[in-house]
């Protein structure tokens, strides 16, 4: 993974000559950005750590899987929203860690919560490293790293937890250590005829623990479901002690637990090992793109799929400007085209029936059959748009999304104040939209923003953030659907739960993590005697 930009070096992209020139002519983008520091000049904080708690940290999982070193340190700074990159390629390392610990096993972990316990020493679990939300940035909301109250912060690297544990191919149940990457994930189950079906697109980096622990949703979510769907038990280490949940799929003994852990952002534990629910491989594929002439339009047909059926595994539906600046097909961005595109695809069995199916539902609404070409074209660029991003950022743009979700009643007036808030935060930014993840009652809302860079670009996009929250919270949507909370939705997050709600969630912390070593500053406001 590149440390101050997304994904595999080697598939960095050129922008078209088409995209600078709508970025120059219609965005004023000009100067190009500052280049990335080199990795080695990257300003870190000394190491606060002292030798003997880093040799009780070794004692616990071995001196080879405790990392001090410059490029360890970097590598584990942050996450990869586009502030995190802008401050990585200004060389701003100053959230680090000061090591990296890589635990082998859950009981592993569960020693070293013990020891970072009694020590004081911050733990951020670190799955692939891909949140959005500021869900890895060392120590927030209290304590600076180091500073009073924790004698340093670690970054505890589940990459060693990277085993399949079993398959029970009778209940369609896979048992995996929570470090597995989703590419990983499903290589195993392919093996054996199985997926997991869930492709987010930070699919090629993150993991099954960070996906739980995020509340990730996935591209064919309509078909598979969310990663919280698919979760029929997990582990989790606590300085409080193992919690091994979910015995059945479903279950009356009391409140759901699993659903106390799924979302809790390495606040609450660390989770070391998951029991899936995964299907069958699809033996068929179907990838294809129908036109609406707005995106109420659209909306309405993907609302009657979601409603009366059948779904298609995946829907997303652009609006106005995402279509004509064709993001759905980000290899051939630039190009394109009028009304509201949406691709629909249908994989797994009867693909010709639900095909036929659904294909009368968006007939009947308006939409106009557009063949394969855009289904498949999306589906060879479903992992490139965030290579995309790093393109905009050296150019001197600014590129970042959020998102949200509502009831269908309240979806239009949820798109309008997120799109007034951001034109009124940014210099004539673009702001495009789609619809990707439907329910019968409502769906997300995923923005994605393009502006010319202005001063400091970070303080520039932390206002328009600020300004796109205060709007979701003021126009009933939920502050995430899929992203999470982490540092930069918490106090968004608490306006939506509520003093009582926030209450729970800081007792849940008391309990399970007494000391308050895990992951401070995210997902939970410190209580008020702290503030
Ligand atoms: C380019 C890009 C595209 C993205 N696309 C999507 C998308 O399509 N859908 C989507 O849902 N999200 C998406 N995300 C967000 C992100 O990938 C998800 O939040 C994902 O769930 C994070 O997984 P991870 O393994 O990288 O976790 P990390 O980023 O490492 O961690 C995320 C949070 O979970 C905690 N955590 C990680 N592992 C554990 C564990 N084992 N136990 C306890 N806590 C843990 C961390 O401390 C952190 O707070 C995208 C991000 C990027 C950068």
């Amino acid at each position: 993974m590149l440390w101050s930009g997304w994904g595999d070096p080697a598939r960095a992209r050129e922008l078209p000559e088409q995209v600078r020139g709508l970025l120059r002519d219609f965005l004023g983008v000009r100067a190009p950005a500052t280049p990335a520091v080199a990795l080695e000049s990257v300003r870190l904080p000394p190491v606060a750590l002292p030798e003997p708690l880093l040799g009780a940290l070794a004692g616990v999982v071995g001196a080879a899987h405790v990392l001090t070193s410059h490029g360890a340190r970097v590598r584990h700074t942050r996450g990869k929203s586009t502030p995190d990159l802008l401050r990585m390629r200004a060389g701003d390392g100053s959230d680090a860690p000061d090591a990296v610990v890589l635990p082998g096993s859950h009981d592993e972990v569960a020693e070293l919560l013990r020891v970072c316990s009694a020590e004081r020493i911050a733990v951020v679990p670190f799955g692939g490293g891909t949140s959005v939300v500021g869900g890895l940035s060392g120590v927030a909301g209290g304590a600076a790293p180091g500073g009073p109250g924790f004698a340093g912060v670690i970054a505890l690297d589940l990459a060693r937890l990277d085993r399949l544990l079993s398959v029970d191919e009778e209940s369609l149940v896979a048992s995996f250590e929570a470090g597995v990457r989703a590419p990983e994930a499903e290589r195993l189950l392919a093996g054996r005829g199985l997926t997991l079906g869930h492709f987010p697109q930070s699919f090629e980096y993150a993991t099954l623990g960070g996906f739980a622990a995020a509340r990730s949703s996935g591209q064919a979510s309509a078909g598979y479901g969310r990663f919280d769907d698919m979760v029929m038990g997990l582990t989790v280490a606590t300085p409080s002690g193992t919690l091994d949940l979910g015995r059945a799929p479903r279950s009356a003994a009391g409140p759901d637990l699993r659903q106390l852990m799924l979302g809790s952002e390495g606040a609450f534990g660390v989770i070391t090992s998951l029991r899936l629910r995964v299907r069958r491989a699809p033996v068929e594929r179907r990838y294809e793109g129908w036109r609406f002439g707005t995106f109420a339009e659209g909306s309405a047909a993907v609302r009657a799929l979601a409603q009366e059926g059948p779904l298609p595994t995946v829907l997303r539906l652009s609006d106005e400007t995402e279509t004509m600046i064709g993001l759905a097909k980000p290899d051939a961005i630039g190009s394109g085209g009028s009304g509201c595109l949406l691709i629909a695809g249908y994989e797994g069995g009867s693909v010709a029936g639900r095909r036929a199916e659904a294909g009368a539902v968006l007939s009947r609404m308006g939409g106009e059959p557009l063949g394969a070409e855009p289904g498949e074209a999306w589906e060879r660029g479903r992992f490139s748009a965030p290579y995309l991003r790093d393109s905009l950022l050296a150019v001197g743009a600014t590129v970042e999304t959020l998102e949200t979700a509502g009831f269908w009643s309240n979806l239009p007036r949820l798109y309008d104040a997120v799109r007034l808030a951001l034109a009124g935060s940014l210099p004539s930014p673009l702001v495009m939209c789609h619809v990707s993840h439907v329910y019968e009652t409502g769906a997300s809302l995923y923005f994605t923003v393009v502006t010319a860079q202005e001063g400091d670009p970070v303080a520039q996009w932390d206002r328009a953030k600020a300004a796109a929250n205060a709007a979701i919270v003021e126009a009933g949507g939920t502050i995430t659907h899929h992203h999470g909370v982490g540092r930069d939705h918490r106090d968004a997050c608490a306006a939506e739960l509520g003093p009582a709600g926030v209450s729970v969630l800081q007792a849940v912390k008391a309990r399970l993590d007494p000391a308050g070593i895990l992951n401070p500053g995210v997902l939970v406001p410190p209580p008020a005697r702290d503030i």
